[in-house]
């Protein structure tokens, strides 16, 4: 038997592979899994030139797989005014410091700012006024649906309180109707398009930084969860260099103003987006917005703070029949189509598009996929296994966080609230689960993941109440959710996403082992080395890996 080049021994082995889900030893050959099982059995393929990696506990696993993360856009604003984990009190005194260490910069951008610290109406443009009154500031809130801006950004824009909402957007006001410095959905763009764009550079920059953030977190492949032509060349840039060492699938963005105009420009990028570990093969769709800004679009409407009704029933950004056309059309080129679903009536609207495609294309192996899934009609959960659609769930958000107390639950009625982020039953249901970041939107951290999916418990409130506990997955759900299940949204399950013989050896390698009762919270456990196709791409130096 030829010896493999390594070994890894002294942790054990989660597989993923429902066959043999445990395992104590691996051995790579040429990059692939060349066995799995216990020590002894593995004794044969070691040779004179055999590394060995000697671990003292822990657990071995398939790499994460991420299956929706903005890599590209989350790697530009880790160069930006990052926002993210600053204290809300503390954000004008971020701003002014990065405005401060940035002269050259002709416009202060960047994000992560939390909605909940300044209730519905969103922050104000005073508070930066105070610190950056030179420079436009554009700041995008931790979702990406939302803008903060300063006065001399709005502007330049030319918004005033005579600026109507523009189609699919709102300028957020006050009482007199004059523009308060928060931007909605479509009205973002009023002021982002006159910001200065990255350039390609700039982008290959961000590709690189994103990938890895996520190598340390002990991911191997990801979807990027919408990805602009601009972004695409960057990809295609670094994935020719030999840069690329996560294994990545670009949804190309559907910008729903082109229409079905621009179907024949992604089929061309989509030919020239698959190089290396590259694919361009899935398009992203929005089909609404998000329920804090009332923009998800719901079945029944939004209630007010008083527990009434209003006439809002948020934002569906294509009509129902339009979306049908477009997910047919693009079902009919061999894409596989990831649309972002918040609301009920968004989600139903897109069940029904696959429906559609599927009667009119014939039913084909697609990888289609709803992400988000924030509210779903229980009558809606077993279409996810009837028509073959995977269920792309980002399990931070299912927890009784800031969101979900001060601009959720308080204008929904019990039933309703009681619907959200429903992982147990879609699983039940007999839908395939893949779980994704939203990276920059929250953590890429897939053990923080995977403690809310297990708990339904956020990381800073462990003590606090779990948020709909009968919705809860069990660990071992929640690891093949985000591996081979996300593998199987990445197209990627044939090669990778569980430790089988023959399958590429990407592996993540935890520092304690999350099933031993004694390892303390999921959250906190660290990833000591991630490997792709046997080579590390993340390493403790404590690790004799090099
Ligand atoms: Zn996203």
């Amino acid at each position: 038997m030829t010896a493999a080049d390594l070994l890894v021994v002294g942790a054990p082995v989660y597989t993923a592979d429902p066959a043999r889900p445990w395992a104590d030893a691996v051995a790579v050959r040429a990059g692939r899994v060349a066995a799995v099982g216990q020590v002894r059995e593995l004794a044969d393929l070691r040779g004179p030139a055999t590394r060995v990696l000697r671990l003292d506990g822990g657990l071995v696993l398939p790499g994460f797989q991420d299956a929706h993360v903005h890599t590209a856009a989350g790697g530009l604003e880790l160069a930006r005014c990052d926002l993210h984990g600053v204290e809300p009190a503390a954000y004008p005194a971020a701003v002014a410091r990065y405005a401060a260490d940035h002269p050259e910069a002709t416009w202060v951008l960047g994000g992560g700012w939390v909605m909940d610290a300044f209730g519905t109406a969103g922050p104000h443009l005073a508070m930066l006024d105070a610190v950056v009154g030179d420079r436009p500031v554009l700041l995008e809130s931790t979702d990406g649906h939302s803008a903060w801006v300063n006065g001399r950004a709005l502007e330049l824009a030319g918004i005033t309180r005579a600026t109507p909402d523009p189609p699919r957007g709102r300028i957020e006001r006050d009482a007199a109707g004059e523009p308060t410095g928060a931007l909605h959905e479509a009205a973002m763009h009023l002021v982002g398009h006159l910001a200065p764009r990255p350039d390609q550079a700039d982008w290959e920059g961000a590709i690189e930084r994103g990938q890895a953030h996520l190598h340390r977190l002990g991911v191997t492949a990801w979807q990027d969860a919408a990805v602009t032509p601009a972004m695409l060349a960057a990809y295609r840039a670094v994935a020719a260099r030999g840069r690329l060492t996560g294994r990545a699938v670009a949804a190309l963005r559907w910008e729903v103003e082109q229409g079905e105009a621009q179907l024949a420009g992604l089929v061309e990028r989509r030919r020239h987006g698959s190089v290396g570990r590259l694919r361009a093969s899935a398009v992203k769709i929005f089909a609404d917005g998000v329920f804090e800004n009332r923009t998800a679009a719901m079945l029944e409407p939004y209630l007010d703070g008083d527990g009434r009704p209003t006439a809002n029933l948020g934002i569906g950004m294509l009509g129902a029949e339009e979306l049908a056309g477009v997910v047919t059309a693009l079902d009919a080129e061999g894409f596989d189509v990831h649309v972002h679903a918040i609301g009920d009536r968004a989600v139903r609207d897109t069940l029904d598009a696959f429906q559609a495609a599927a009667a009119t294309n014939g039913r084909r192996d697609a990888r289609h996929q709803i992400a988000h899934l924030q509210f779903v009609h229980p009558d809606d959960r077993p279409r996810f296994r009837r028509l073959g659609v995977v269920a792309n769930a980002q399990p931070f958000w299912s927890c009784l966080d800031g969101y979900m107390r001060k601009l959720t639950l308080p204008f929904l009625e019990p039933e309703r609230a009681g619907r959200q982020y429903p992982w147990a039953s879609l699983r039940r249901a007999g839908a395939v689960l893949a779980f994704g970041s939203d990276w920059t939107v929250s953590t890429a951290n897939p053990l923080q993941e995977i403690e809310v999916a297990v708990y339904r418990v956020g990381p800073t409130d462990r003590d606090g109440e779990p948020f709909l506990p009968a919705e809860r997955v069990d660990l071992p759900a929640a690891l093949d959710a985000f591996t081979i299940g996300s593998a199987y949204a990445l197209r990627l399950e044939a090669e990778t996403g569980s430790v089988i013989p023959g399958k590429l050896a990407d592996l993540a390698i935890l520092d304690r082992d999350p099933f031993d009762p004694a390892a303390g919270p999921l959250g906190d456990i660290r990833v000591l080395a991630t490997l792709v196709e046997g080579e590390p791409v993340h390493a403790d130096p404590s690790l004799d890996l090099t």
